[in-house]
């Protein structure tokens, strides 16, 4: 692949930043104290941000060229450099209308929707009207096999009936949040991967109520949230159903590839914009007579953490590319390889800029605990590390064993020819 961006990435790069330093970096101290202490409410700046970003032209920048009309016309390539400045301030990407989860669920309605559900869901989605969640987690199942799931929906006449108990809805507390794509069985005798289906729910349909929301290391995540929800015979139409019964996996698969490069790449900019600030505070910190910045054991701290960050910088942007090149099922082993690695160096080299700051660095007056917090929290989200090895790790033995069979074959295969007595 070319590491080199495209021109039309680097102008928006350019964009971005200038924005970023604008509008987002002054407001980051007045955010962080604004959703402290107004639990589900809108940071009041935030509309007129938005509207900024519309005018600026820095708009659903994340949907990939291949979405036609709805696209912007970006390559997950192009987009990835974008999704890393979003991470250096973690609730901007709101602002540009490219945040989880409403990006994955736009991508479904874009991909699979029809006609009819995108302009009732797609459209206020798009134009940053409304808000969305995905329900697909269950208390009671272990849900990183989304086979276990028991959510039913069942078929009634011109209607389908859902009833189940979902948790970890992230964005579900959001006073906008109007539209829910639930993950259920269709048909729970049905061969595992084709029991499931997702179905549009509108948050307001009689029999979804909110239990509770959940805490993320003692946060509430305001105003998105992660809610607790009871399903209790929620009917809607059948035409809500997306893509046809038994589909739910597939769409699954295909939501998850180019979101995967988008919470990668925030990471990257948590995760390089802490490695900034740590180079800040020890820069001007004294102990013993020397600044804290002369020490071996930092400056180790440093450079390993640049190694790191872009390590898992090309890789991403090695998977973003198979991606746009070869389609999402090409790129999964990369997909997989991406959800393994960045999570874990971001939670290392956030925690070491924590160190790094002292006391300072777990208080509320920097956004290294947001930044720690989300890079933990990613390592299970979308499904934990321990699946998407277990995964790889069987994808990566099957090809290597498979290679060395057909190798030796071949060399088989020349030995017996080479044997064969020569005519003239
Ligand atoms: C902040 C946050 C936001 C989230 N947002 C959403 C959302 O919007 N919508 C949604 O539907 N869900 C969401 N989730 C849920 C998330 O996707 C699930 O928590 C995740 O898939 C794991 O499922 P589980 O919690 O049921 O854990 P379990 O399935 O019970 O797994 C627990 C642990 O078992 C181990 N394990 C599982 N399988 C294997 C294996 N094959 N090999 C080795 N060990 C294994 C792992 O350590 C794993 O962490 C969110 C979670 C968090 C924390």
């Amino acid at each position: 692949m070319n590491f080199e961006y495209t021109e039309k990435s680097k102008d928006l790069q350019a964009r971005v930043q200038q924005f970023m330093e604008e509008h987002i970096y002054p407001r980051e101290t007045a955010h962080r104290e604004f959703v402290r202490t107004h639990l589900w409410q809108h940071f009041p700046e935030a509309e007129q941000l938005k509207q900024l970003a519309k005018e600026a032209g820095l708009w659903n920048l994340f949907l990939p060229q291949t979405y036609g009309e709805f696209s912007p016309g970006l390559t997950n390539l192009e987009y990835a450099p974008l999704a890393e400045l979003m991470g250096r301030v973690l609730w901007s990407s709101e602002i540009f209308n490219c945040s989880a989860p409403d990006t994955g669920n736009m991508e479904v309605l874009a991909k699979y929707g029809t006609p009819e559900q995108q302009t009732q869901w797609l459209t206020p989605l798009m134009e940053g009207k409304i808000r969305s969640a995905f329900l697909m987690t269950e208390p009671e199942v272990a849900s990183s096999d989304a086979t276990n799931i028991e959510t039913s929906i069942v078929r009634d006449g011109d209607d389908y009936v859902i009833n189940g108990r979902k948790w970890w809805s992230s964005g579900a507390m959001n006073p906008s949040t109007e539209i829910y794509i639930v993950m259920g069985k269709t048909d729970p005798s049905a061969h595992r991967h084709v029991q499931q289906s997702m179905i549009l729910v509108p948050a307001n349909t009689p029999g979804v109520k909110i239990i509770r929301p959940l805490e993320v290391y003692g946060s509430w995540d305001s105003p998105e949230g992660h809610a607790e929800i009871d399903l209790v015979d929620v009917r809607v139409p059948a035409s809500n159903l997306l893509l046809g019964e038994g589909r739910g996996f597939e769409i699954a698969q295909g939501r998850l590839g180019p979101g995967r490069i988008h919470h990668c790449m925030r990471l990257i900019g948590a995760a390089n914009r802490a490695l900034e600030l740590m180079c800040k505070r020890v820069a001007v910190r004294e102990t013993f007579g020397k600044k804290v910045m002369d020490y071996s054991s930092i400056r180790q701290e440093i450079a390993k953490s640049r190694c790191e960050i872009e390590q898992a910088r090309l890789l991403t942007l090695a998977a973003a590319d198979k991606i746009d090149r070869f389609g999402v099922k090409a790129a999964k082993d990369l997909i997989a390889m991406i959800k393994i690695v960045v999570p874990q160096m971001a939670c290392t080299v956030i925690d070491r800029a924590i160190q790094a700051h002292g006391g300072l660095g777990v208080s509320q007056d920097t956004p290294l605990t947001e930044f720690w917090r989300y890079a933990r929290t990613i390592r299970i989200a979308d499904g934990p590390d321990e699946v998407h090895m277990y995964q790889l790790g069987r994808n990566t033995a099957k090809q290597l064993v498979e290679t060395r069979l057909i190798a030796s074959l071949r060399t088989k295969c020349d030995e017996s020819h080479s044997k064969q007595p020569k005519h003239r």
